[in-house]
């Protein structure tokens, strides 16, 4: 597909990964609806689109509230008339171990409220966001891409048992969406980043993102663009469908 002109929406298009994408996208000339919690930094992403020559509208919803998302994307074809790709991109982590244990004592649980955060937001978003957007799509008769922002975290990673889940969750959910829509001209693709400077991946305390970036064989955190870059990749590629594109700096985990 033609990213010139397309209608992009970007989850989690106020800031890092999304903000990154919107960007790129608009650079090449597409319309973008940006979807984020954060309206500040909606905000600094329509302008930073506008100064890249295009167009975008904001739209302030929780990606896992099913209300708000049904009536945004019915807004968001009514803004432009058109509906060609979603980028499944917002996401959210609360790491933790499964259980903490000193001298056989246990001392610490993951708490149930953290496992159910990222699966509204990692998960039943991605679901929600997809299926309006493919339901969309269809009703307008044309082709349409759904793109799903995994994470190298999917094989299994410390700390992560929620945020793992999810992100194997999305690649299944990639592979389901392939079979079930190719049919009406949608295709499908997930992109698992590695470690990625955003706010993110600041968060994490200092000795941990060191110990993670002298483990990375390219020695160097992924920068925004490049998982930017990906996406378009998958956008513009027709024959792309029902697959993960890892981008990683060749860091396994
Ligand atoms: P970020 O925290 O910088 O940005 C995430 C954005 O999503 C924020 O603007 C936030 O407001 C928005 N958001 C959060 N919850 C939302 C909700 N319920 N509804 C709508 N918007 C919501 O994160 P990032 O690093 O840009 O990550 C983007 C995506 O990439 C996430 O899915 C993340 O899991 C994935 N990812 C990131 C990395 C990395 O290293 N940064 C690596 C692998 C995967």
């Amino acid at each position: 597909m033609q990213v010139k002109d397309s209608v992009v929406v970007v989850t989690g298009g106020g800031q890092g990964l999304g903000r990154a994408m919107a960007v790129d996208l608009a650079a090449q000339g597409a319309k973008l609806a940006l979807l984020d919690l954060n309206e500040e930094k909606l905000q600094e992403t329509v302008e930073l689109v506008r100064e890249a020559g295009s167009e975008a509208h904001y739209y302030l919803v929780n990606v896992a509230d099913e209300e708000a998302v049904v009536s945004t994307f019915e807004q968001i074809v009514k803004d432009f008339g058109a509906l060609d790709v979603l980028v499944n991109n917002a996401g959210i982590t609360r790491d933790g171990l499964l259980v903490k244990a000193k001298n056989g004592e246990v001392t610490g649980k993951m708490p149930l409220s953290s496992w159910q955060q990222v699966m509204d937001v990692n998960l039943t978003g991605v679901f929600l966001c997809g299926r309006e957007a493919a339901a969309q799509m269809i009703k307008l008769g044309n082709k349409g891409v759904l793109i799903n922002i995994s994470s190298i975290s999917r094989a299994g990673n410390m700390g992560q048992t929620n945020y793992a889940a999810a992100k194997a969750g999305v690649v299944a959910m990639t592979v389901t969406w392939s079979k079930e829509l190719s049919r009406y001209g949608i295709r499908t693709g997930a992109v698992a980043p590695g470690f990625v400077a955003t706010d993110m991946v600041a968060a994490m305390p200092q000795e941990v993102l060191d110990k993670i970036t002298s483990g990375i064989p390219l020695k160097r955190l992924g920068q925004p663009e490049e998982i930017a870059h990906t996406v378009r990749y998958i956008i513009e590629n027709d024959y792309f469908s029902g697959s993960v594109v890892e981008c990683n700096g060749a860091l396994r985990i």
